[in-house]
């Protein structure tokens, strides 16, 4: 259902590295070509089959921070030791255009989002265990193990912040998982106070009944 006069809705997806975020998106994105994710920038290094500019926008750390003081991101982190950001001009022009926007962000970009928009729509991913997150980040073979460690080493932060969020979802079962995602997105989309009823009488052309 999209949005015609209205603006977009902003889905902020968060969790811990491995919990399965990348993989519920792009199945999630599959099944709904109408949202946009917006691809981040970041300073940390390409994994074997990323590409510039469709997984991330790759920079250095200086054309990062020029970014930051330019004031092209709509939030951005240090997270695990590098620089992330949200580009802030396509995910604006989308908004204001009624298409909704999909961010994968951590914790502190979340809560960075929930300061400045009001409307975005904050859903978490939990993972069923530690010990399965620890064998599906192993199972990924993208991090060494000192890069794994510092990863699980933030476990305890972001987990306790599941309580700022709008929704949590587990992924235990991926079918389920996406299915739950899907789900909140419909139901948001549905909210009458997002005001889409307003496109709804318009088409029905009440005036010439
Ligand atoms: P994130 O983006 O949160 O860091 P990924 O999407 O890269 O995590 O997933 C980490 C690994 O776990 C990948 O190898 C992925 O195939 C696997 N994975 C994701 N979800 C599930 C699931 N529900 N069951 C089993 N394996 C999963
Ligand atoms: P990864 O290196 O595994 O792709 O991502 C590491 C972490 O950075 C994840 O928690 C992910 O949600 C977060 N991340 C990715 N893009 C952004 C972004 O644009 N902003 C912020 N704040 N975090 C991001």
């Amino acid at each position: 259902m999209k949005a015609k006069t209205q603006q977009g809705l902003l889905f902020v997806i968060s969790g811990p590295s491995g919990v399965g975020k990348n993989t519920i998106l792009n199945q999630v994105l599959k099944r709904r070509p109408d949202i946009v994710y917006s691809i981040s920038a970041t300073t940390r290094a390409p994994r074997g089959n990323e590409r510039d500019g469709v997984n991330y926008f790759f920079l250095t750390e200086e054309e990062f921070e020029k970014q930051i003081e330019a004031g092209g991101f709509l939030e951005w982190a240090r997270v695990y030791d590098c620089y992330y950001g949200t580009p802030r001009k396509t995910v604006e022009h989308h908004l204001q255009n009624g298409t909704h926007v999909l961010l994968d962000v951590d914790i502190q970009g979340a809560a960075q989002i929930r300061r400045n928009y009001s409307g975005s729509i904050q859903i978490f991913l939990f993972p069923p265990s530690f010990q399965v997150l620890k064998e599906r980040l192993l199972g990924r073979r993208t991090e060494d193990p000192t890069a794994i460690e510092k990863r699980l080493s933030y476990i305890k932060q972001e987990l306790s912040a599941v309580g700022n969020y709008d929704y949590v979802v587990v992924n235990d079962e991926i079918t389920e998982a996406c299915r739950r995602v899907e789900a909140i997105i419909s139901a948001e989309e549905s909210r009458v106070s997002r005001g889409y009823w307003q496109d709804l009488l318009k088409d029905f052309k009440l005036d010439k009944i």
